[in-house]
């Protein structure tokens, strides 16, 4: 199959272009603010099982459905999700996604047989018009290979979907570069994943929220994932990344000592940084993530570093931050793409 790609620059002819293929039952790539989605019509059941097929995606993992308009979220759920008006009135369209109770009309393939759906309204011109265009809801995960990290431009799609879909629509780098907050609405509303909409942006709305335990550690044996994306390795280079969490000085001085380690056995190393630590590394050669005071800047750059260090290293030793505001989305996908082997300083 021949990967078409063309810009959104003109917004409704990309989009017919990608709804022609949509409502055909075929697979589109389209940017959002998070990350860029790959598409397939969300109530027809044989064009999403496609997305797993193209992403070698577990089956049991769901897909998040993506609509144009709040309105057209309610036909999704079986009845109003508590707080949901409240929570669209303030995050949508935007990277918070909902979950609750499944309608009728929406497929077993999207909900990987859940008896919840997660939805979201994105803020992305070209992404609405795509979804618009097509007349049905978008099912959508990131649009790159399973446990690969996720696409913030469309040339990480092609490098990853090259061949097995025929059409990418190019809106330039994603804003935020993290996927959305995916929040639970079923009992007391839980972050199953972090995202741009932060735990103290939507306890400001919802006075309490809780976290999912899975979001900062491994599942323990014979745990049950809240979140079914949560138990696959994930957002991982072919590299061997490897976090260390401290002070700026402390955690460079850490950080070198490996380097020297894994450069003396023979090893190809590369160093993300922050700038706080950037003076710390001598003469080692780093690559800049951003500054501490700027996690959401961190969550952008991070995917793209990844796939570009993972060029030219066997072994990526990165900063970890805080987690306070976006510092725990930040957080949760470097984890993650280190498969947890991370060292916490003193
Ligand atoms: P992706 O955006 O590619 O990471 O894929 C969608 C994410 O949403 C995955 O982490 C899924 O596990 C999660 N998700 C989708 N639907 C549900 C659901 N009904 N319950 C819990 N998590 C969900
Ligand atoms: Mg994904």
């Amino acid at each position: 199959m021949k990967t078409s790609v063309i810009s959104t620059f003109d917004t409704n002819q990309a989009a017919a272009a990608g709804a022609k293929i949509i409502r055909a039952g075929g697979l589109v790539a389209f940017p959002t603010e998070t990350v860029y989605g790959l598409g397939a019509d969300g109530l027809n059941g044989e064009a999403v099982n496609r997305i797993f097929e193209a992403k070698g995606r577990p089956n049991d993992n769901p897909l998040i459905l993506h609509v144009a308009q709040k309105a057209d979220a309610f036909r999704l759920w079986d009845g109003e999700p508590p707080f949901a008006r409240a929570l669209m009135d303030t995050f949508w369209p935007g990277p918070l996604t909902l979950i609750y109770h499944r309608s009728p009309l929406v497929p077993d393939e999207v909900t990987a047989g859940l008896s919840t759906v997660a939805v979201r309204m994105p803020n992305n011109e070209a992404a609405r018009a795509l979804i618009a265009a097509s007349g049905v809801p978008i099912a959508a995960p990131s649009a790159n290979l399973s446990g690969k990290p996720s696409p913030t431009r469309a040339e990480h799609v092609l490098q990853d979907m090259d061949g097995r879909i025929p059409l990418i629509l190019d809106g330039g780098p994603c804003r935020y570069g993290v996927e959305s907050t995916v929040l639970s609405l079923t009992g007391t509303p839980t972050i199953l994943r972090p995202g741009a909409v932060t735990k103290e942006m939507l306890a400001a709305v919802l006075g309490e929220v809780a976290l999912a335990p899975s979001i900062l550690a491994p599942l323990g044996a014979g745990e049950k994932a809240a979140s079914p994306g949560m138990k696959y390795k994930h957002y991982a280079p072919n590299a061997q990344v490897l976090v260390v969490v401290g002070e700026p000085k402390a955690a460079a001085a850490r950080i070198s000592a490996l380097y020297d380690q894994f450069a003396g056995a023979g090893k190809r190393v590369r160093i993300a940084a922050t700038a706080e630590a950037a003076p710390f590394y001598g003469s080692r050669s780093i690559a800049l993530l951003g500054t501490r005071q700027d996690p959401t800047t961190l969550c952008s750059r991070l995917f793209g570093l990844l796939r570009e260090l993972d060029r030219e290293a066997d072994v990526i030793l990165c900063e970890g931050v805080g987690t306070q505001g976006t510092g725990l989305a930040f957080m949760n996908r470097l984890l993650r793409s280190a498969g947890f082997h991370v060292e916490y300083l003193p």
